[in-house]
């Protein structure tokens, strides 16, 4: 799915040759990099601060009660749901939904 996402992200970047911006009443037309360098930049450091604030919290183990923290990247990318997040636990190797520890 992620890699269905991201060919699909890629491909729509590439069929991008120029775009029409707008800024007030005036309309400027730029090459297709001068958006998406930007664009890119601020998706990539918005997922590394998400992933370092996240990262700081405790979750624990739902099959052995390992508590632990995430790398960045882990807490970045990971399947969610509420406070909820799916991580592969570090202890006891089981994948599964991890409860954030208060
Ligand atoms: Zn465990």
């Amino acid at each position: 799915m992620r890699r269905a996402i991201l060919t699909a992200v890629l491909l729509s970047a590439l069929l991008l040759t120029s775009c029409e911006v707008h800024f007030g009443d005036r309309k400027y037309e730029v090459e297709w990099y001068v958006v998406a360098i930007p664009t890119v930049l601020i998706v990539v450091l918005s997922a590394v601060i998400a992933g370092t604030v996240l990262s700081k919290n405790t979750y624990v183990c739902s099959k052995c009660s390992h508590r632990f923290h995430p790398k960045w990247w882990q807490a970045a990318f990971s399947f969610h749901l509420n406070s909820d997040r799916v991580f592969k636990c570090p202890n006891c190797g089981h994948k599964g939904f991890c409860r954030k520890e208060d």
